[in-house]
């Protein structure tokens, strides 16, 4: 077989890194989960685009069903998912709905008391940023699927570049918020912020027992959008959701119906909260609901 191309010999290495193994299809090692982002690194400018990325992937994990579909939910979520369009349909209220909604659930966090957050679904890290700035936050890890998102919130961050003091308290991770992960575990707070309605109906499921049956933290912020409002948008037509990847958007008692399962069954107090413009009949552009976990006996 023979192959031609033009292409920098950096970006060369990398097909070379990921195909000499998969195409050396017999050697058995032990694979782990740093195997999947050794993999999505070596193949971040390329692998997503390639016709074989799922035999590529199959092969490079040995098989490893877990491992790989890890690595090919990030590639697919990477496809789907661009940030900067969330919420595509409210352009002018963009920017400041999303600064209104962070500074907000910040404040929540704040007033709750915990001194240790994971900000779940972090995306770009905006969240994060405000957090950082807070000393009450001894600890905060940022957890994201997507492996582009995370290198954006590096950078934005500015990681490597924190004085000592602010360095070690910030921490990012990347993983599915669809696998029990020890890492999320043991901290006092946690937000997802615009995160839920990004999983169809078995994927929630498992995030719901992820966050409250395992990493069970002390206080849970949760962010969504009110599909109630949709009406008033310019653009508005019936069905259509605020971004391309929404798999659903709740009106008010959706999200509180949802809401109360989760705390009943978890034994958690749950609030709910409005966020941005309000409307009296179709009520917030934003929705929030604040989980307190009951303390036993
Ligand atoms: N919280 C951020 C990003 C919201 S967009 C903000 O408010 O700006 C939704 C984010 O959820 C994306 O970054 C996406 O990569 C992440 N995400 C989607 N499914 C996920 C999953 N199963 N596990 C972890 N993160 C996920």
């Amino acid at each position: 077989m023979s192959l031609q191309n033009v292409i920098t010999l950096q970006l060369l290495l990398t097909h070379l890194y990921v195909l000499i193994p998969v195409c050396d299809n017999d050697k058995h090692y032990w694979v782990g989960s740093h195997e999947v982002e050794k993999l999505l690194e070596k193949g971040k400018d390329w692998l997503q685009m390639h016709p074989a990325r799922e035999l590529i992937t199959l092969r490079y994990l040995k098989h490893q069903r877990y491992l790989v579909n890890e690595a090919l939910e990030t590639l697919l979520i990477d496809e789907a998912v661009d940030d900067e369009t969330e919420e595509e349909i409210i352009p002018e209220q963009k920017v400041r709905l999303h600064d209104v909604r962070i500074e907000r659930v910040k404040q929540e966090l704040l007033q709750s008391g915990v001194k240790t957050v994971v900000d779940l679904g972090c995306g770009e890290g905006k969240l994060l940023k405000l957090l950082l700035a807070e000393k009450q936050f001894e600890q905060i890890l940022g957890m994201d699927i997507s492996y582009r998102s995370l290198e954006i919130a590096k950078d934005k961050l500015k990681i490597e570049r924190l004085p000592p003091g602010k360095k070690e308290r910030i921490k990012l991770v990347q993983g599915s918020l669809n696998y029990r992960d020890k890492r999320i575990e043991g901290f006092e707070g946690a937000a997802l912020v615009e995160v839920i309605e990004h999983l169809d109906e078995p994927r929630l499921a498992s995030l719901e027992r992820v966050v409250f049956e395992f990493a069970k933290p002390q206080f849970v912020v949760v962010t969504t959008p009110n599909a109630e409002y949709n009406i008033k948008f310019a653009n508005y037509k019936e069905g259509k959701m605020r971004h391309s990847d929404h798999r659903f958007e709740w009106t008010r008692k959706q999200f509180e119906e949802w809401g109360n399962r989760i705390a009943g069954k978890h034994k958690y107090s749950v609030t709910l909260h409005a966020i941005g413009e309000t409307d009296d009949e179709v009520g917030a552009l934003s929705q929030m609901a604040l989980f307190t976990l009951l303390k036993e006996g």
